[in-house]
C-alpha cells in the first residue's frame, strides 16, 4: 500500500488557493472518493508522486504522452527552441512545418488554425460553422465532451457527469437552446432532432470515437448517416478529434472509418504535452476566418513556438514509428487478461480498445452510449480504482474517462499491472 501523506497535505494546501484544490475538476478524485495524487516527475511509462511512490501511468496526460513521458527527443526539441525564445507574438516557420505534417496525416484538413486548447478549437470551429452557413443550431450527442464551451456544455460527459451537473449554471438558456443533444449511436433519436432543425442547422459535432464517456466508438453506419444528412442540409460536420487525433491512428478516427468531416478539432497529442489546440478543414470554409474572411478568431500565444516544437517532433516520431498496431496489441493483451481475472471471480466486466486508447466497464455488455455507461457498477469501479492507485497502477479516476497506453509500456509494465489486478481481486471488490 502506498503512503500518500504528502499528497494529502498538498491537497489541503491547494484547497486554500484554488476552488476544489485543482485547476481541472476530474483531478480532484471526487468520483472515487479519493485524495488526488500530487506528482513531481514522470519518465517513460511511469509517474512519481510527492511521497516518492512510483505508478504505471495509464492516463499519459490524457493522450499526449503516447511516446512516453519526458521523451528524450521531445525534451531536446523543446530545449532547442527554449534557447531561441519562448514566444514572439509573430509568425514562425515552425507553424507551417507542423501544419504540413498534420495535413499529410489528415487529408480532410486543407487549411488549419493553431490555438491553445481543445476548448478553443471546438469553440472556434462552431463559430466558423455558424459564420459560414449563416445558420444557428448545433446538434451534439449525449456524453460527448467538446471542452467547456458554453454552447457545448449540454449533456457533456466526463467532468460534467462525474459531478452530476447536466448543464452548467452560467450558460444562458437562450444559448443552450441553440444546441440539441441526441443519444449517441441512436439513428432514430438523431433523425427526429434533425427533422426539427435541419433548416437552421449550422453544424453537427461529434467525437467519432468517444473518450469522455469511457471509451465508445460510434457505429460506422451512424457516422455515415451524419455525413449524409449534413450534406443534404448544407451543414458542417465537425469531428472532435481532440482526443483521438494521432491517438487511435495517424489519421485519427476519420481514417479508421473512412469518413471525411468538413472541420476537425485537434488538441492533446499535437502539442506533445504543451498547451495546444487546432482546427482545420476544407479550404473554402477555413478561408472565412479573419484576416481572410469575416469570422473573427485570434490568440496571443497561438502557434506558440515551444508548443509547435514539441508537437512537430512528436508527430514526426509518430509518422516514423506508426506505433498504433503495436499499442492496440498491448492494450488488448492487458484488457483480455484483466477480463479473464474478473470473469473467474464472476464480476461483470467488458473492454474495448483502438490504437493506444482503451476502456473498461463494470458491466456484462459493452456500453454503446452515455446512459449505458452511467448504469455500470459504481461501487466496483470505485473500489477497483482506489486499490489500483494504492498498488501503483494509475488508471483514470472516473468511469467516464478513457485509458491510454504508450510505446514505453513494455511486457514488464503490462505483467505488473495484471499481477496487481489479480492480487486486488483475490480479496474481492
Ligand atoms: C480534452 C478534450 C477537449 C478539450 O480540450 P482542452 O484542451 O481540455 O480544452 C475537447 N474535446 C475532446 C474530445 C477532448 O477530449
Amino acid at each position: 500500500m502506498n503512503n500518500i501523506k504528502k499528497s494529502i497535505k498538498l491537497f489541503e494546501e491547494a484547497k486554500l488557493h484554488m476552488p476544489g484544490g485543482v485547476n481541472s475538476p476530474v483531478r480532484a478524485f471526487k468520483n472515487i472518493d479519493g485524495n488526488p495524487i500530487f506528482f513531481k516527475k514522470a519518465k517513460g511509462a511511469y509517474v512519481y508522486d510527492a511521497d516518492d511512490n512510483k505508478y504505471i501511468d495509464y492516463i499519459g496526460s490524457w493522450g499526449p504522452m503516447i511516446m512516453g513521458h519526458s521523451n528524450p527527443q521531445i525534451v531536446k526539441a523543446i530545449s532547442k527552441q527554449l534557447e531561441l525564445g519562448t514566444s514572439y507574438g509573430a509568425p514562425t516557420s515552425l507553424e507551417s512545418k507542423t501544419a504540413q505534417l498534420i495535413k499529410k496525416c489528415m487529408p480532410s484538413i486543407e487549411k488549419i488554425r493553431m490555438v491553445n486548447s481543445g476548448t478553443e478549437a471546438t469553440m472556434s470551429a462552431i463559430r466558423l460553422a455558424r459564420g459560414f452557413t449563416n445558420k444557428n443550431k448545433i446538434i451534439k450527442f449525449d456524453g460527448c465532451y467538446h471542452g467547456h464551451v458554453d454552447s457545448l456544455l449540454v449533456k457533456a460527459g466526463s467532468g460534467v457527469s462525474t459531478f452530476g451537473l447536466p448543464d452548467s449554471p452560467g450558460v444562458p438558456s437562450q444559448l443552450a437552446k441553440q444546441t440539441i443533444s441526441c443519444e449517441f449511436n441512436n439513428e432514430k433519436d438523431f433523425l427526429k432532432a434533425y427533422k426539427k432543425v435541419k433548416n437552421d442547422l449550422a453544424a453537427i459535432i461529434i467525437e467519432p470515437i468517444a473518450g469522455n464517456m469511457g471509451f465508445i466508438p460510434a457505429k460506422k453506419t451512424f457516422l455515415k448517416l451524419l455525413r449524409k444528412k449534413t450534406k443534404e442540409s448544407n451543414s458542417i460536420l465537425i469531428f472532435d478529434e481532440v482526443m483521438t487525433g494521432f491517438r487511435v491512428s495517424l489519421g485519427g478516427a476519420q481514417e479508421i472509418y473512412g469518413i471525411k468531416p468538413d472541420i476537425t478539432a485537434l488538441g492533446k497529442v499535437i502539442g506533445g504535452g504543451l498547451p495546444v489546440g487546432a482546427f482545420g478543414g476544407k479550404e473554402e470554409i477555413m478561408n472565412c476566418l479573419a484576416p481572410n474572411g469575416p469570422v473573427y478568431q485570434a490568440g496571443t500565444l497561438s502557434g506558440n513556438p515551444l508548443a509547435m516544437a514539441a508537437g512537430h517532433e512528436l508527430i514526426k516520431m509518430l509518422i516514423k514509428n506508426n506505433p498504433y498496431d503495436l499499442l492496440e496489441n498491448k492494450a488488448s493483451i492487458l484488457l483480455s487478461e484483466m477480463k479473464n481475472i474478473f470473469d473467474k471471480k464472476g464480476v461483470p466486466f467488458s473492454t474495448n480498445q483502438i490504437g493506444g486508447m482503451f476502456g473498461f466497464f463494470f458491466s456484462k455488455k459493452l456500453p454503446r452510449n452515455f446512459n449505458e455507461v452511467a448504469a455500470t457498477n459504481d461501487m466496483h469501479f470505485k473500489n477497483f480504482l482506489n486499490s489500483c492507485i494504492n498498488h501503483g497502477i494509475y488508471f483514470a479516476p472516473s468511469k467516464f474517462e478513457a485509458g491510454f497506453i504508450s510505446t514505453k509500456h513494455t511486457n514488464k509494465e503490462i505483467n505488473t499491472t495484471i499481477k496487481v489486478v489479480k492480487k486486488i481481486l483475490s480479496k474481492g471488490l
